[in-house]
């Protein structure tokens, strides 16, 4: 469907296009002649509507013309710096140009990217377990649900085998040996036609460990191959790993350009590809959009009007919030020196219009990927993929000035794990580094995508939710406590289980509170829920004491 329509609005953009192009011809033959009278004011439109023609003609599939035009803007420069002969033959070139204007093949559509549209799913992801284990019958899909996954049980193999040919889940966790029918799953899978045909990645969970059950594992395509007593928090773990590798989070892009209908199709196909776009036409309002829209990279024309894409940068450089946030010139711009002028401002990369559809979604893709990549790096804790202690900081500010605006509640909430010490002296630091990793884990299933969330310290949790009041963040937190409550740590032998507090504090509890003070409150809560016999959430009331 999205493609259909899709195709249908690109065609609409190039029928609309299409239909503007003969007045705009006329108007720049009109300027032609007044340049070939000896008015050389008019040069600089010219030589701009000549850049915009070369730009945007081969988008829309008019490749001979965005050359033509290509080569008349050269020109045109060259008769600003100064050269005087040949403006005579301009006019008639440019004449030509009109006249043949193409009745052109189709543009070229990311066929690939539109029909296979990368959505973020929102919904709970759908396991199907098969194994005829006790334990896995009886714990784990409420353990699994407990990390917010949907699951689906098969005691019997035959039974998932007619389940499968029906319907395949987003990911299958398979057991090896089903002793009740007498049967090896990694021997039948790969006899059996419906395995192949499965287009969903395979997890084994195995009492079993030889070398050929784990190369047939292999030879299945599966992504994991674990070995029971399974540890859940692990499992958990290795399931958000597949998940996050097949689901990229979708790309912010903003489009900076002055040209309407050019920005236009660039946002669809981006779109196609599954990116968000905003698009910007008027580069004055450049930093309340970047503010707005927070894009991951900006896609920027370098000729706009009365302000260059060089200067524009360098303003959004003047902020520090953005002085990582990539920009690539979009520019029909075939002077290296100017693309150099323009890299030197604070630009970090250039694409050359005209680009084909295809080739502008890769470039996005691998451009957006890195700077996230680096932004990850300084950003992220590399233990749990939570914010670290300074930027979960400077986003709580962000909020809190954004609650205080519109008057909405917020909540801040700081959690601990209850009695961590004892966990690592008696099991170790690598096991006690697994139960920071699935309090983390816990936080992103069950938190909104707009809440925030980092590791504060190193067994202490920060979380800010936006609109969300002192009730509400304890009601959902206690929830998280309960869950995590339930797990079960695995260390050789010995299984345990562990608890976390937490504190709540809400900036309508104190209006005036800065976000320092709102943090005092909300570990002063923790502190209340660790005196009150741990294992519970408390909010706080008032403005801190600091009584600590
Ligand atoms: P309480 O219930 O009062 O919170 O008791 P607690 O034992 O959890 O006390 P506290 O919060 O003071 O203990 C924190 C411990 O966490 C101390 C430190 O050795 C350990 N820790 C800090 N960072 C890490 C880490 O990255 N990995 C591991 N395994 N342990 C850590
Ligand atoms: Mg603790
Ligand atoms: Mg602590």
């Amino acid at each position: 469907m999205l493609d259909d329509a899709f195709a249908a609005e690109l065609a609409n953009l190039r029928d609309a296009y299409l239909g503007r192009l003969p007045e705009e011809l006329s108007r720049i033959i009109d300027l032609a002649r007044k340049l070939e009278e000896g008015d050389r004011s008019v040069l600089d439109e010219l030589h701009m509507s000549l850049h915009k023609i070369a730009g945007s003609g081969g988008t829309f599939g008019l490749a001979e013309l965005s050359e033509s035009a290509r080569m008349l803007e050269q020109r045109c420069k060259a008769f600003m710096s100064g050269e005087k002969d040949g403006i005579p033959d301009f006019l008639s070139e440019l004449s030509s140009l009109q006249s043949s204007l193409p009745q052109s093949s189709a543009p070229d559509l990311p066929k690939s990217e539109a029909a296979e549209p990368d959505a973020v799913d929102e919904r709970a992801a759908r396991l199907w377990l098969v194994d005829d284990d006790d334990r896995s019958q009886n714990e784990l899909p409420h353990l699994l649900e407990q990390f917010g996954y949907q699951v689906k049980f098969f005691r019997r193999f035959v039974d998932a085998e007619s389940a499968l040919s029906q319907d395949n889940p987003d990911l299958l966790i398979m057991g090896v040996s089903f002793a009740e029918e007498g049967l090896d799953a990694t021997e039948e899978m790969l006899r059996r036609p419906v395995f192949k045909m499965m287009r969903c990645p395979i997890l084994f969970v195995s009492d079993r460990g030889d070398f050929m059950t784990r190369l047939r594992a292999v030879r299945m395509g599966a992504q994991g191959f674990l070995m029971k007593p399974l540890d859940v928090p692990r499992l958990a773990e290795q399931l958000e790993q597949i998940f996050e590798k097949r689901n990229p989070a979708s790309c912010r892009v903003l489009i900076v350009d002055d040209d309407e209908a050019l920005s236009a199709h660039y946002r669809l196909v981006l779109m196609a590809a599954g990116m968000e776009v905003d698009v910007l036409n008027r580069p004055e309002e450049v930093i309340e959009r970047v503010y707005e829209f927070h894009p991951e990279i900006v896609l920027m024309d370098i000729h706009m009007g009365h302000c260059s894409g060089a200067e524009l940068a360098a303003v959004i450089r003047q902020h520090d919030a953005w002085v990582g946030l990539p920009i690539v010139y979009l520019s029909a711009e075939t002077d290296l020196d100017e693309q150099i002028r323009a890299m030197g401002v604070g630009a970090d990369d250039f694409l050359t219009k005209p680009i084909s559809n295809a080739q502008l979604v890769a470039a996005v893709k691998v451009r957006a990927a890195r700077a996230k990549q680096l932004s990850d790096l300084m950003s992220k804790d590399s233990m749990t993929g939570l914010l670290k202690h300074s930027r979960i900081k400077e986003e709580l500010a962000l909020e809190l000035s954004r609650a205080q605006r519109s008057g909405k509640p917020m909540s801040v909430v700081m959690t601990d794990i209850d009695h961590f010490k004892k966990v690592n002296d008696t099991y170790g630091h690598a096991v006690g580094d697994r139960v920071i990793r699935a309090v983390a884990h816990l936080l992103k299933q069950r938190l909104r995508k707009t809440d925030i969330i980092g590791r504060y310290g190193g067994e202490e949790f920060v979380a800010v939710l936006p609109e969300c009041d002192a009730e509400t963040a304890r009601r959902i937190m206690d929830d998280i406590r309960e869950r995590f409550s339930q797990l079960r740590f695995r260390q050789d032998e010995t299984e345990f289980g562990c608890t976390l507090s937490a504190g709540v504090a809400c900036n309508l509890e104190s209006p005036t509170a800065d976000p320092s003070e709102l943090l005092v409150s909300a570990d002063e809560a923790l502190y209340q829920a660790k005196h009150g016999g741990r294992n519970q959430v408390r909010i706080a009331h008032g403005r801190p004491n600091h009584g600590r």
